[in-house]
């Protein structure tokens, strides 16, 4: 893997903080050195800042909080997407950060992620986690509620071929949604092979990463881009 001692510095940074995750930027920054898509984004410390990076990034964008002790950021209202001016900026700055206050008090924020808003497409799910008992292992599902709801999922041990990726895709219930539903076009199933593979490959190869997931990584008919991460070290 051509960007692993990147990576390795990256975790072995954050895990001599005694930090037990990374959060959403620095997951972020793992998948575009393990050659994954993510979307343009800028972390900010207040308003000026994000109105600033909105300005360089472009309108419509999507406005995040950053915190080690939240795992789901909208349940806690810390997310807004699709902003489009520093008005609206401004609103759901104030908004985010009464609600997180309110939902999650003990939380300690970092910051918050000014991000391009990409299109819409299928939400999928592909995670990976050395798992104590079998090892490096990957999962891929499909999106949301698919996957909290009907564990929709599949496994293999990691690193994986393409082919055992096109394996996993094609055991879960949602593999429709993907192929071609209903008049719609079929989505990029190389681009989504080719995540699993190299999620599972980083994963298996650097040590100290104890879990890395994508939720969700959003399928086109061209291409994949991982618009949420999150990993914790160990
Ligand atoms: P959570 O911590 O709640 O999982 P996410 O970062 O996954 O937060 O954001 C919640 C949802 O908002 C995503 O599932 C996706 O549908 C949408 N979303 C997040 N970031 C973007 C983006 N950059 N562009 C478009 N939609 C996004
Ligand atoms: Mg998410």
């Amino acid at each position: 893997m051509k960007n692993r001692r990147g990576i390795e510095r990256l975790v072995k940074e954050a895990f001599s903080l005694g930090r037990p995750v990374l959060v959403e930027p620095e997951a972020k920054e793992v998948l575009r050195l393990s050659s994954i898509q993510v979307p343009r984004f800028k972390v900010v410390k207040d308003v000026a800042g994000a109105i600033e990076a909105a300005e360089s990034i472009g309108y419509p964008i999507v406005l995040k909080i950053i915190s080690p002790d939240i795992v789901h950021k909208s349940e806690v209202g810390g997310v807004a997407v699709g902003l489009n001016s520093a008005k609206e900026i401004e609103e759901h700055w104030s908004q985010m950060i009464l609600g997180v206050a309110m939902e999650s008090p003990l939380a300690m924020i970092e910051g918050f992620i000014v991000e391009e808003m990409v299109g819409k497409g299928v939400e999928v799910i592909i995670g990976a986690i050395k798992d104590e008992q079998f090892g490096p292992v990957v999962m891929f599902g499909t999106g949301g509620v698919a996957v909290e709801l009907m564990k929709d999922v599949s496994f293999r041990l990691a690193p994986v071929t393409r082919e055992e990726a096109f394996e996993m895709m094609s055991e879960v219930k949602g593999f429709p949604l993907l192929t071609g539903f209903r008049g719609s076009h079929s989505k990029d199933l190389e681009a989504v092979a080719d995540a699993i593979v190299k999620l599972a490959k980083t994963i298996d190869e650097i040590d100290g990463l104890k879990e890395l997931e994508i939720n969700p990584l959003i399928v086109y008919d061209k291409g994949v881009v991982a618009v949420d991460a999150r990993a914790t070290l160990g």
